[in-house]
């Protein structure tokens, strides 16, 4: 009937940290606006059915090259569209029954994909099996800038962009203007809705209650400069004169456990504490003044929720590297490669230029989008609302997909 639990099927990949945040956060969301009116099954499909090749370079290398005609087609295209569009047709034939029973192993009413390669495939498969009309399908990017062509496809519902710049490129890619949302990257609830004290959380997590504090990570693996840097800012935020500290530093290191044990053996003249990976990363941002940090979107927009001041250094090349303009352009941090400089603005910051750290942590807190999250699930929802009762059984017509191709 039509009250009937509706399923919601993620499609994501575990590349990277925030792929799997940005879709647990929207699973968090649904739970905790709808309740049990939504069943939320959040999967990396293609891993799970098809050995997929997309998440593999090689493979899908390999894949090309025993399809000489493809490899051949794809290098003398002219549109990048038709290009990728014709590949990534040709490998919905190739694996489209693996594809097919993932599908209808979840019974989705609504598809959401988290990831650029996930639009082709799913949308392919739901048009030949005559499900796009019952089948809401829609994508939320989760890069901020220079996001890959990929995210973008003419037949999704709706393209939720997390900044104005995705969504120009979305027009700007044949998207119309009334499948494109711009509410925000989403961030998981705790994050967004935690009412945090930082005098608390100083205690909780046993700082020092008064020196200014420099969160110090590099994304969910603790890439970048992270050693460098922390042994840079042991001296910079030490004065000399006094013999005292102008600040304390936290280090998360993330799943870097070999960064993390080099780290706790060495001797500090400041306070500092070093972390593996942590749960709780709304606290240590709520206890801290201000972040270093890899271009990571997750991080960057947990931290723009936070209010803090961004120092960038370092970026993976493409999907990361707009991250930084829209940071540093924002006016909510600055980007530096140099341990020795990042070290410097921060004792500037704690120091005689404490003006800009509060000018930039109020630009980050104008930047930041707590409510994402929850007007991508509303609005999704609005959606499954408008088509009215879905069938009962949306899955129980299937067509012989395998014999068209
Ligand atoms: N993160 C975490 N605990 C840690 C380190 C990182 O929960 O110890 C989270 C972080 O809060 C963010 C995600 O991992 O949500 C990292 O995503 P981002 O997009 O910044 O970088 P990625 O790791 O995907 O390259």
């Amino acid at each position: 009937g039509a009250d009937r639990t509706k399923n919601v099927l993620i499609l994501m990949s575990d590349t990277g940290g925030g792929h799997r945040a940005s879709a647990e956060a929207i699973r968090d969301a649904f739970k905790m606006e709808f309740g049990d009116e939504y069943k939320i099954f959040v999967k990396d499909v293609w891993k799970e059915y098809t050995g997929w090749p997309l998440n593999n370079m090689e493979n899908q290398y390999k894949f090309m090259v025993k399809h000489v005609q493809l490899w051949s087609v794809a290098f003398h295209g002219t549109s990048p569209r038709w290009i990728h569009g014709v590949y990534l047709a040709a490998i919905a034939a190739f694996y489209a029954k693996e594809v097919e029973a993932g599908l209808m192993e979840y019974k989705p009413d609504i598809i959401i994909s988290v990831h650029p390669l996930m639009q082709h495939i799913p949308l392919w498969v739901l048009k030949w099996q005559g499900l796009q009309k019952k089948v809401i399908f829609v994508t939320v990017i989760t890069d901020l800038n220079t996001c890959h062509r990929t995210w973008f496809h003419p037949a999704v519902k709706r393209c939720y962009c997390p900044s104005e710049e995705v969504s120009k490129r979305a027009l700007l890619d044949g998207l119309e203007q009334n499948q494109v949302r711009v509410f925000g990257l989403p961030v998981r609830p705790s994050f967004a809705r935690a009412v945090l004290n930082k005098d608390d959380l100083r205690i909780e997590l046993e700082l020092d209650p008064v020196l200014p504090a420099v969160l110090l990570m590099g994304g969910g693996e603790g890439m970048g400069p992270v050693k460098k840097t922390a042994k840079a800012l042991a001296e910079s935020l030490f004065v000399n004169e006094t013999g005292k500290p102008l600040g304390q530093m936290v280090v998360i290191c993330g799943r870097n456990k070999s960064l993390a044990s080099s780290l706790e053996s060495l001797e500090w003249k400041i306070p500092v504490k070093v972390r593996g990976f942590e749960t709780q990363m709304q606290k240590w941002m709520g206890a801290c003044d201000c972040i270093i940090t890899k271009a990571g979107p997750g991080t960057i927009a947990e931290a723009l929720i936070r209010g803090l001041p961004i120092i960038l250094n370092d970026y993976i090349p493409g999907q990361e590297k707009g991250n930084v303009p829209y940071v540093v352009g924002n006016g909510a941090g600055v980007f530096t490669r140099s341990p020795k400089e990042t070290a410097r603005i921060v004792a500037g910051w704690f120091s005689t230029n404490a003006d800009e750290l509060k000018k930039m942590s109020e630009n980050a807190l104008k930047l930041a989008q707590p409510e994402a999250v929850f007007d991508i699930v509303r609005d999704v929802h609005d959606l499954a609302g408008q088509r009215g009762p879905l069938a009962d059984m949306p899955y129980a017509l299937t067509s012989s997909f395998s014999n068209l191709i």
